[in-house]
Formats: C-alpha cells, structure tokens, sequence
C-alpha cells in the first residue's frame, strides 16, 4: 500500500476539552493530557498535513471551538489549499460561533445530533436543550455557509429511526448520515446505547486512510484512544513519511494495540486501497468510491 494513502483525510484535534457530557461519549475516561494545540504546533502541523493533500476536520474528544483562535485555523488551513471543515455540537452554534463561520467558512461542516426524539436526545446531550439545538441548525442551515450535514446515531432497536431521522432533515435542507451506535473501541463504559457489533477484519480501513493528530501534534492511530496507547510518532519531531509508512504498515497488517481487539467501528472494515494515492484529491475519491463499491 502505498503510504500516502494514510494522511488523505486527518482530524485534528484543536482541543479535547468540552463542556458537554454527552451519553455515548467515553471523555469522561480521557487519559491522555488535556490541553489547546499552540500556534508552534498547529503552523508544523498544518504544514506536514500540505505535504500530503490532506482534508482536515477539526475534531476530536473536545468541542473545537473552545480554541481560542479555532476560526483562525480554519482560514489558515484554507489559505494553505486544504480543504477544512470542524465537527461540531449543536450547542457550540451560538450567535457568536455563527458570525465566526460567516466570516471565516469552513470546507465542510458536521453536526452530531445524535437523535430527533426529544426525550431521547435529552438522555443523550443532558447539558443541551432539544429544542434550541434544532433552532440553531436550522439557523446554521439558513446562513447557507458550507455543505453541511447532520449525523444521528442508532442507540435503540427501531428500524425507522434513519427515516424519520432523515424525513426530520430534509424538511429542512440539510444532509444526513446515520449510524449504529458503537463503543469507541470499547471505551464506553454504558453498552446499552450500543448497537454496532465488533468487527472481524483484521487489518484496518481506518487507519489505512485516515490519521488522527492530538491538540500536542502527537499521531494517534486512531479518535478512539483515550490514553495514548496508539501513539505512533509525533508531527512536529518525527519524520513524516517514516510516520506514514509505520501506519500503513499497522493498517495492513492489523492493528497491534489492546484497544482495537474490542473494535466496533464500522469503517475499520472499508477496503485498504490499492496503487499509487493520486495527487488529485477528486481522483483519490473516485479510487475509493470504487472500492468501497466493489466490496
Ligand atoms: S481497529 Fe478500530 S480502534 Fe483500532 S485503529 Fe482501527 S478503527 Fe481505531
């Protein structure tokens, strides 16, 4: 596998500090060192992350717009030719973080709203208010910035709950994906929000294409590692191809970590490409759209 191929997309991780205390989140558990990635960091980060063509998400076990200077870092990442987008909570909209995405728009916007049931969603986000969190996504959806979508989570047994979810959506305009609710490879500690089942591939798709980078520029194999357990280098001391090799090699050949025997994620199964990574990111797409298609 052609190394590359392992920095095509990577979350980073601006802070992992958040408020919010959401059910099927594991946070509660973290313990690796908390804190807000510096300017010295991010400017290393961001410039290995050019290197490779990567699309960036700012993302992770913290609410990203917590950093300070989070807009800033969007529209440096942006300035850099990379695309750029946050995953965010609905209770991160506020008027303020609002006129930030006016004015500085992110490539791509994510918002987990785990469930449409209100009661559900209440269990789910007891620090959120159902109905104001659906106000600010119809607000965020109104301004038009950036694609947007809206992710919901499967925790209960009921087959409608994609439909409804994505009927809810629609009336709206806004985009939906859906998932099965999984454990965080394990980590969470309440297993009856989970609906995912753990997977039996032994290399993994995940890793092979996707990298994820700690608010200290550290490279984990994966969001799910709470403790750091994963560490494969860092970005802004170690050698960055000598890292992507390293992880390509741990995603042919299987992850070794304790973390990822109890892997529930569904996207540990995708297919490892195959090939030269084009340095055409619409092309890279293409290759895995067929891929994933061929499975
Ligand atoms: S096997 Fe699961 S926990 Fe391990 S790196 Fe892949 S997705 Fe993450």
């Amino acid at each position: 596998m052609d190394c590359k191929w392992t920095f095509l997309s990577a979350d980073v991780e601006l802070t992992n500090l958040c408020s919010e205390n959401c059910a099927m989140c594991p946070r509660d558990h973290l313990q690796r060192p908390q804190g807000i990635m510096s300017q010295n960091v991010f400017s290393k980060v961001l410039e290995v992350l050019v290197g490779f063509d990567s699309r960036i998400t700012f993302s992770g076990f913290g609410n990203p717009t917590l950093h300070p200077l989070w807009h800033s870092c969007v529209k440096q990442a942006r300035a850099a030719g990379l695309p750029a987008g946050l995953v965010l909570h609905p209770s991160t909209l506020t008027s303020e973080v609002l006129q930030l995405l006016v004015r500085h728009p992110p490539s791509h916007l994510e918002i987990s709203f785990p469930s449409i049931d209100p009661a559900l969603f209440s269990r789910l986000c007891p620090r959120s208010d159902y109905t104001e969190a659906v106000r600010r996504v119809v607000e965020l959806r109104r301004l038009n910035i950036t694609p947007m979508v809206c992710v919901g989570l499967q925790t209960d047994g009921s087959l409608k709950s994609a439909g409804h979810y994505r009927s809810f959506w629609k009336a709206y305009g806004v985009r939906t994906r859906f998932f099965p609710c999984h454990s965080r490879g394990g980590n969470l500690q309440d297993r009856s929000w989970v609906r995912a089942t753990p997977s039996q591939s032994q290399s993994c798709g995940l890793l092979a294409i996707h990298a994820f980078v700690a608010w200290n520029g550290d490279l984990l194999a994966c969001c799910h590692d709470l403790t750091g357990e994963t560490r494969i280098g860092n970005l802004c001391t170690d050698e960055p191809m000598l890292l992507a090799q390293q992880k390509s090699s741990f995603a042919e050949a299987g992850p070794p970590w304790a973390l990822c025997q109890a892997c529930d994620e569904f996207r540990k199964n995708w297919p490892l490409p195959e090939g030269a990574c084009p340095r055409d990111p619409a092309e890279r797409g293409r290759q895995l759209a067929k891929k994933v298609n061929k499975k």
